[in-house]
């Protein structure tokens, strides 16, 4: 169980075994003849408090803190480096996992007090959309639940730390990786998240987007229909959508079109649309009345919010829309009754905006 890494000229032997292995943690506190209450003083401790270190757990008596913290560690991710973008409205962290991998994840503070938690699914990833900075180099492998579930965890111990008293308003999915195409882990992750026994956020407190996985859209639909859903659409011709987002070819827009049909009926839900804006490239009058043509056709307009993110700088070429070019797009869907919203790009100058996170 135990791995070495060299970092910096000396050696750090980490015995990887989160506090989500709960029934090793059980085994073990049983075996050292301790009382059945202790692991839920460690689960509550962990996922309602943010403790993040053994010895931040005063409730445990110093000794068996001791003893535990030999066996056991918390974070399935060790933090590299923390950057506070300037206005201090987003603080992105990159993660060492256990196999030198990196990740990043990004804390935003969305309303006054209140932050949101922006996790990443997999390292790299396999989808590549032509804009994105994460699927630059492909896929490296998918996250687990434990090394999801500590990005929580380490910035619920961060907010406690470094800002007292203020709040997790929610958790997106909306970091490295397609969620839907590490599907299992997720559904384990967000079960850690919604348990009232665990961390207890309420379902419609998170968001998953997805590039348009159509099986995940319709296995999310039964396994979370309470849990919001964020589609990237970027485009409504084919043509276009799959010069973006390569996975168009395997999930084009008609079967898109079906998994959200079906998806509203079953649920009810209204649907988060995500539409990266590009200069001179899916920005125009036109393409916004397409749009919700597109979005009508699926289903009435009250069940849409479209998101719009102007795109942030990346390593291409592309280009970020004009204000004004996203103003207009912005307002055209209002009239046409559809609900839009403007994407802040916060973190901008920490790389930790949309789409920027690459794990480098
Ligand atoms: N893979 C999922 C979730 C992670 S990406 C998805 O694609 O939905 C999160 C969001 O960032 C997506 O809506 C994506 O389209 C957007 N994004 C990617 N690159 C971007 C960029 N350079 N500028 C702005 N948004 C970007
Ligand atoms: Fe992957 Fe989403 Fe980036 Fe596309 S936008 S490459 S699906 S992370």
């Amino acid at each position: 169980m135990g791995s070495g890494q060299k970092r910096g000229g000396s050696k750090i032997y980490i015995l990887y075994v989160s506090v989500m292995d709960l029934k090793k943690i059980s085994l073990w506190l049983e075996e050292a003849g301790q009382p059945k209450f202790r692991l839920k003083q460690i689960t509550d401790a962990v996922y309602k408090k943010g403790a993040a270190t053994f010895d931040e757990i005063t409730a445990l008596p110093e000794p068996l803190r001791n003893a535990i913290k030999e066996k056991f560690r918390i974070l399935a991710i060790e933090p590299e480096t923390i950057l506070e973008s300037r206005a201090g409205d987003a603080v992105k962290g990159s993660f060492w996992l256990k196999d030198k991998q990196k990740i990043e994840s990004v804390l935003l503070n969305l309303f006054p007090g209140k932050w949101s938690i922006c996790v990443s699914t997999q390292v790299g990833c396999p989808v590549q959309c032509v804009f994105c900075a994460t699927g630059r180099r492909g896929l490296k492998r998918n996250l687990s639940p434990d090394e999801i579930v500590s990005q929580y965890i380490f910035w619920a111990n961060y907010l406690k730390k470094y800002r007292p008293g203020e709040k997790i308003g929610g958790v997106v999915y909306m970091g490295m990786g397609e969620p839907f195409l590490n599907y299992e882990a997720v559904a384990e992750s967000l079960k850690v998240l919604t348990d009232p026994g665990l961390i207890g956020l309420g379902d419609r407190h998170i968001s998953v987007s997805t590039v348009g996985h159509v099986p995940g859209i319709r296995r999310f639909a039964k396994d979370f229909p309470q849990v919001n859903l964020a589609v990237s659409l970027h485009a409504v011709d084919n043509e276009l959508r799959s010069t973006l987002v390569p996975l168009n070819d395997k999930y084009p827009l008609d079967q898109i079109s079906k998994a959200l049909k079906d998806y509203i009926y079953t649920t009810k839900r209204k649907v988060f649309i995500e539409y990266v804006m590009l200069g001179g490239i899916n920005d125009s009058q036109s393409c916004a009345r397409r749009l919700t043509d597109w979005l009508k056709s699926v289903a009435a307009p009250k069940y849409f919010t479209v998101n719009i993110i102007p795109y942030n700088q990346t390593d291409r070429e592309y280009k970020a829309p004009t204000k004004e070019r996203v103003e207009a797009f912005s307002n055209l869907l209002l009239t046409l009754n559809t609900s839009a919203t403007v994407r802040k790009s916060l973190g901008s100058d920490i790389a930790g905006a949309c789409g920027q996170l690459a794990g480098k």
